[in-house]
């Protein structure tokens, strides 16, 4: 057999290949990577919290003491240490699982990926915070699932809209399936959906048929400790939770999970199985030892107090700098502030600005399915110091004044 001509590959490729596409984010990663370049684009974690020596030597135990374990296939829904691990780590949200009802994943994207998988065919709809997740909206073009943006105030989805984007989209003969939710300091907007809200959103979503996809990484990370009860407690048998030790440990292990209702367990575990036979056994073991074995509270406090402390930096700076007319949100917790532009300024026009600047930051356009977020802008203030931050957000208002005044 010969080997097809190149030109033929592309007429080969199935209709998804065209949904998937680069990350907004990943975009800026070379200029952000610029020694004078000052970043607010990428929401990276600060790892500088982290006890390195504790994990070397976590890591060098697993593979002398446990190798042929370790580094051998393991189970398809995660170790027992893990689920027990990621048990622990969401009973202090207050969120009480059995260990034997999580899924171990590659990260909580793997997580998204095998939900709308198992929910989602082609055309069917989602519905989303208006701004939602830049991941998750890659992952629904390429999946060729629509997003249906929800209208959100301060206090996250307004239940009166999420009622309301319902009905249209079903009068429009649409299939809705799932509402995808960040209700913890929401990626990119940083809001935070209020606990009064929440038994509301869910009774709407089960009465209209559909599931509720809480998406909750950033959870642990609220300034003052505190947590806000989570969807899935309150209906466990219709909320799919996605979580994730990316933010609270590290991003490059690699370790996820979702808890599913019964019904989905069973066929998340055969689509994760399929996917990636198991996920690391290696990266779960050191998860597993740190969570569990190590002074994990202490650090997640310091963690904690970081980024309570940079965002100061950054909201004090926005209510020194700012023009006229620009407005931001106030996050209790995570990496990110929202930050809404004058009328009439379009927030591309403010990064080729921002960028002859040195600074960068992603447009609110890349958050959004339907063309809105032109006025709008994320930053992230979760891996530069404080004073870097200040002199970035300084530069991005001196960029927007001076847009204004021509
Ligand atoms: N959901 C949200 C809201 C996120 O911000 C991220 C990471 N940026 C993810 C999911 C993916 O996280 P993970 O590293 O666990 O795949």
């Amino acid at each position: 057999m010969t080997a097809a001509p190149a030109a033929l590959l592309p007429s080969l490729l199935a209709g998804r290949a065209g949904g998937f596409r680069p990350s907004p984010v990943r975009d800026f990663w070379e200029v952000s990577m610029e020694p004078d370049v000052i970043s607010l684009a990428g929401g990276n974690p600060d790892l500088s919290v982290l006890p390195l020596d504790a994990l070397a030597d976590v890591a060098a135990r697993a593979v002398a003491r446990d190798g042929l374990d370790v580094l051998q296939y393991g189970s398809g829904t995660g170790t027992a240490g893990t689920r027990e691990a990621v048990a622990r780590t969401m009973a202090a949200e207050g969120i009480h699982v059995d260990p034997a009802h999580v899924q171990v994943t590659a990260g909580s994207q793997m997580a998204l990926d095998l939900v709308v998988k198992l929910l989602c065919d082609p055309g069917d709809v989602v519905l989303a915070e208006g701004p939602t997740y830049v991941g998750a909206l890659g992952l629904f073009a390429g999946m060729q699932v629509d997003v249906v943006h929800v209208p959100m105030d301060a206090d996250g989805i307004v239940p009166t809209g999420l009622e309301e984007t319902l009905v249209r989209v079903r009068a429009e003969g649409r299939r809705v399936k799932a509402l995808y939710t960040i209700p913890n300091f929401n990626n990119p907007s940083g809001v935070t959906l209020a606990a009064e809200r929440r038994p509301e959103v869910v009774r709407i979503c089960r009465a209209a048929g559909i599931a509720v996809i809480e998406d909750n990484p950033y959870g642990l990370l609220s300034f003052d400790g505190s947590s806000t009860p989570s969807l899935h407690a309150l209906d466990p048998d219709n909320v799919i939770y996605l979580g994730s030790f990316s933010k609270v440990v590290a991003p490059g292990l690699r370790v996820g999970w979702a808890v599913a209702p019964e019904a989905v367990r069973r066929p998340l575990q055969l689509a994760s199985e399929a996917t990636t036979i198991c996920p690391s056994v290696l990266s779960q073991a050191l998860v597993e030892q740190y969570v569990l074995h190590h002074d994990w509270p202490s650090v997640l406090d310091r963690a904690r107090k970081l980024y309570a402390t940079r965002a100061a930096a950054v909201l004090g700076a926005l209510a020194h700098s700012a023009p006229d007319g620009v407005t931001w949100s106030v996050p209790r917790g995570g990496f990110f502030t929202w930050v809404s532009l004058p009328e009439g300024i379009d927030v591309h026009r403010v990064l080729d600005a921002a960028i002859e600047r040195r600074v960068v930051f992603v447009p609110g356009s890349a958050f959004h399915a339907d063309g809105g977020g032109t006025r709008q802008l994320r930053l992230a203030y979760s891996l530069e110091q404080e004073d870097v931050l200040a002199d970035g957000v300084r530069r991005i208002m001196g960029a927007i004044e001076d847009i204004a005044a021509t």
